[in-house]
Order: C-alpha cells, then structure tokens, then sequence
C-alpha cells in the first residue's frame, strides 16, 4: 500500500483549499486532537448549530456525526454542507426513526415530542421540538405541552424529567454506548484516587454514575465550568476529545477522565486527510430536499425559540 503522506502536506493543503473554497470547518469537541486543531469552529451541538445558522462562507466541512452535518445543512440550506466521512454516524441516533415518531404519537395523542438533537434528520421531521445537553430543561419546560415524549435518550430524559417536575414524560429507551460504558465502580476509585477533584459528568451517563457526579452538563457547559472555578482539579465524565480541549485550554488545571478510554469510536473516525481529500473533492455533499429541510427546521427552530431560559 502507498506510504501515507504526513501532517504538514495535509495541514499545507487544508489550508490552501480552506481559502480556494471560502469554506469554514466546524468540528464537535469529541473529534481526534488533529482535527480540533484545524477548526475554525470547536464546539459541542448546541455551538455548532449556532454558529452553522450564521456563517458567511460558502461551505461547511463539519467533523462531526452524520446527524450534526445533516443539522447543518437544514439551518444553512444555501450553503455547501460536506460530511468528509459518511459512515460516521451516532449508533444513539440511529435508535429512533421517523415511524417509530409516529407511533408513539399514535399511543400517546395527547403528548408533544422532544427529540435530542442526537436524531437523524427523519426524526427530526417528525417531532415538535429539538433540544441539546445544554438547553433540554429549558426546552421541555418552555414548550407549551403538559405531557412530553422524550427520545431517544433515556439518561437525558431522566435528567430532564427530575428537573421539570410539573409536568408528565414518557422516556424512550435509547442510549449512548460511549457514555453508558462509564461505570460507576470506575468512578468511585477516580474519586478515591482524587479527592479534591469536582466531578462533571454528561448527562447521557447512567443513573449510578450522575448519582455519583457534582455537576451534569453537555461538553460546553464544562467547559464553562471549569473557565469559571477556582479549583484545580476536575474527573471528566465524557468523551476523552473533550479532555484534550480542557487540558488545551487550561493548562493550569488537571483533568482526569471517569475511566480510562471513553472514545466514541465514530467520533474518531476522521483524520486530516478526510478533511483534504473532501475539500478536494467537494465530497461527500450532504443533499436534502426542500421538504425534509422545511420539516426539521421546524424543530430545530423551537429549540432556538424554547430553549433560551
Ligand atoms: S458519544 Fe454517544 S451520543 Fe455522542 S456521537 Fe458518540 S455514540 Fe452518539
């Protein structure tokens, strides 16, 4: 097999073509170290589709699960969306789809649906309302229902369902492989080992593993977290790419992870070249058709209206 060209010629070439194409890089903070360091753009889901909404290039390369770069695409339809890896995709997403939606609201007429922005764009178009980690209380507490279906994840529901006590939820049974694996014996130790150190976990974590945490939030919110706390040391409760931004960006502070290796294997499936070959290419464009772009904007359109309070 051809001997792989090295970082500094893909590096060289992003960055040629960034400019050729007027094109901006959006990556999740969960993406491999290289690629975070490329970005124009680091975030979690929330930030990412913000800034997608706003952005003046003419293409997006998004590092990322499939669902973001589709997310993307429906908040900026004129723009070139490319998803450099399409078989990356979110095994969570792909536990719910859009006859499932339908189901449910067959059983439970009375009842609006909040879907995780961790859906694919089928879902989205089927459901009233989209939420992040970061905006999920607010979204289900804001939307004018009594009665909400929460899909898919059911540790995100349960979050959410503890904190918005007045009204009725129904939780689908989805979950995050990656944030399931965090076991809560592996914390108790981490803890142990660091006793001066303030847990933060995902709320895609099990029910043991928040019992045990200081602090639920999405990827963004620890970040802020931390920027905010005087305290030196923190056990990070999430996907290790977050870690590796945390110990960037305060070099003054130490992180531990919950347990050794929690990597969401799609997540890590980009590498600089997939970002210059796509860029080379213009592949793999992400196509959807007015339809599907006019039905989930809907949603996505009430997480911005819901979910800032
Ligand atoms: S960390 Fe979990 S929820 Fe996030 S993309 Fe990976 S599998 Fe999906």
């Amino acid at each position: 097999m051809k001997k792989d060209r090295d970082n500094s010629f893909y590096l060289k070439e992003i960055d040629r073509l960034r400019k050729e194409r007027n094109a901006v890089i959006l990556a999740h903070n969960y993406q491999p170290e290289e690629i975070q360091l490329i970005a124009d753009i680091l975030g979690d889901s929330l930030d990412l589709s913000e800034k997608a909404a706003e952005v003046k290039e003419d293409v997006i390369v998004f590092a990322g699960v499939s669902f973001m770069a589709e997310s993307a695409k429906v908040l900026a339809p004129t723009k070139t969306v490319l998803h450099p890896v399409p078989d990356s995709r979110c095994p969570m997403a792909d536990m719910i789809d859009g006859q499932k939606v339908r189901e449910l609201r067959e059983q439970n007429p009375d009842a609006a649906v909040i879907a995780y922005i961790n859906t694919n764009v089928e879902t989205k178009m089927e459901v009233d309302a989209v939420c992040t980690s970061a905006n999920a209380v607010s979204v289900a507490r804001n939307f004018p229902a009594n009665k909400i279906i929460f899909l898919p994840d059911i540790n995100l529901g349960r979050f959410v369902k503890n904190q918005v006590l007045e009204k009725e939820f129904i939780l689908y049974k989805g979950f995050c492989r990656v944030h399931e694996y965090i076991k809560a014996r592996d914390l108790r130790r981490i803890k142990k080992e660091h006793p001066e150190a303030i847990v933060l976990t995902h709320p895609e974590a099990n029910e043991e593993v928040c019992d045990l945490s200081d602090h639920l939030l999405g990827t963004g919110g620890m970040i802020n977290f931390v920027a905010d706390c005087p305290l030196k040391q923190f056990i990070i409760g999430t996907e290790e790419g977050l870690i590796l931004r945390l110990r960037r960006d305060f070099p003054d502070k130490e992180f531990f992870p919950a347990q050794p290796r929690i990597i969401c294997s799609n997540m890590k499936m980009f590498t600089l070249r997939h970002i210059y070959l796509s860029l080379k290419n213009m592949h793999k464009e992400v196509i959807l058709s007015e339809e599907v772009i006019e039905k989930s904007l809907r949603s996505l359109e009430n997480m911005f209206k819901y979910g800032n309070s």
